[in-house]
């Protein structure tokens, strides 16, 4: 299929006190119409900048060093901003962890829904349309007596119930895909479960494609139809959800799975990969990941790997050899 986000080379950096971080380096990643792509790694990993780059959301101390980003046939890394204000919700909207981040305390949630809505217009849409189509959005998310609710300010919600008002006014827009920032990492796991089906059945009434950001890998491996997994900013693996999950090619991968919590471990202490992930003011040279990895060898700690193709994606790791690639799967040594 073509692509319908398709990013390329993407650099960004944060500028602080003078000093500039590499927050993202050589960043590539497409999604299809109605494909949900999850974005997976560690905290510090770079997930929430790469985020707001869709949108061009960054804080105001990152800079875009290079790198396209193609939306529906533009470049959103050279769209004015007139211009991507009429992209954003549109063609492409954020939905945060904390929703807070999009919903405005000081409105009621029908007229933020509103304001939303305006900027629908361009395409078309009637505001005589707006109330039914803003009750249905609520109701379709799971918000009960949703006409009353919208004279509602958002702290009269739930955490839950905010997040599903966010997602409603995404949907509003019917954008062609929609970023999801770690939406129910502040949410219990029952709700996670609803926010969850929500998105999956969003994909199947709208054909709506979601990227999905998160740090649990078991929901992602739940979710999503591909993955990419990020580390100090860079992407070190990317494939196909089930192919990433059964034969995880990157020693990071591979260890992320490790930490998963499996039912037949409950009540096990929570695993974690030893080390941390490094600061941007001290990234190693070579492969970001070298220090914490038990496959490294020399050349590991002095060459940056490059992205190695393998079917359904690519790795980045210097002991990864496509032509060896069950013997290296099934082994735990380097081939
Ligand atoms: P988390 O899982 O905790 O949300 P993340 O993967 O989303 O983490 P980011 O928030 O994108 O990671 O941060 C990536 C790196 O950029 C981190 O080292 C972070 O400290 C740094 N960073 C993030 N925002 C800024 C900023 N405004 N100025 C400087 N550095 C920043
Ligand atoms: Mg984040």
């Amino acid at each position: 299929d073509k692509p319908l986000l398709d990013i390329k080379g993407l650099d960004v950096s944060y500028h602080l006190d003078g000093d500039v971080y590499a927050a993202l380096r050589d960043i590539g990643l497409t999604v299809t119409p109605g494909e949900i792509v999850g974005v997976v790694g560690e905290s510090g990993c770079g997930k929430s900048t790469l985020s707001a780059s869709l949108l061009r959301l960054l804080p105001g101390n990152a800079e875009i060093d290079r790198g396209e980003a193609w939306l529906k046939g533009r470049d959103m890394l050279r769209l004015g901003e007139e211009e991507l204000r009429r992209l954003r919700g549109r063609d492409i909207a954020m939905i945060f962890q904390d929703p807070m981040q999009s919903l405005n305390p000081t409105f009621r949630i029908g007229s933020q829904m509103a304001e939303a809505w305006r900027s629908h217009q361009a395409r078309g849409a009637k505001f005589a349309d707006f109330h039914g189509e803003a009750v249905k959005a609520l109701t379709s998310v799971g918000i009960p007596d949703a006409a009353e609710r919208m004279a509602s300010y958002p702290h009269e919600f739930s955490g839950g119930m905010r997040q599903r008002i966010s997602i409603a006014t995404a949907l509003l827009l019917q954008p062609s895909i929609l970023v999801a920032d770690e939406p129910t990492s502040a949410l219990d796991v029952t709700l996670e479960a609803q926010i969850l089906e929500l998105l999956k059945q969003l994909r199947e009434d709208h054909g709506t494609a979601i990227v999905y950001v998160s740090h649990d890998l078991g929901t992602v491996a739940e979710l999503c139809d591909r993955v990419i997994v990020m580390y100090a900013g860079r992407v070190v693996e990317e494939n196909d959800a089930a192919a990433l999950f059964d034969n995880p090619s990157h020693p990071y991968t591979r260890a992320l799975i490790d930490c998963i919590p499996s039912r037949t471990r409950r009540g096990a202490a929570l695993a974690t990969i030893p080390g941390r992930v490094p600061s941007l003011s001290a990234l190693p040279p070579g492969c970001k990941f070298a220090e914490r990895c038990t496959m490294a060898r020399g050349i590991c700690s002095e060459e940056e790997p490059g992205l190695v193709p393998q079917a359904g994606g690519g790795v980045r790791c210097h002991m990864f050899d496509p032509a060896k690639a069950e013997a290296w799967r099934i082994g735990d040594q380097a081939p």
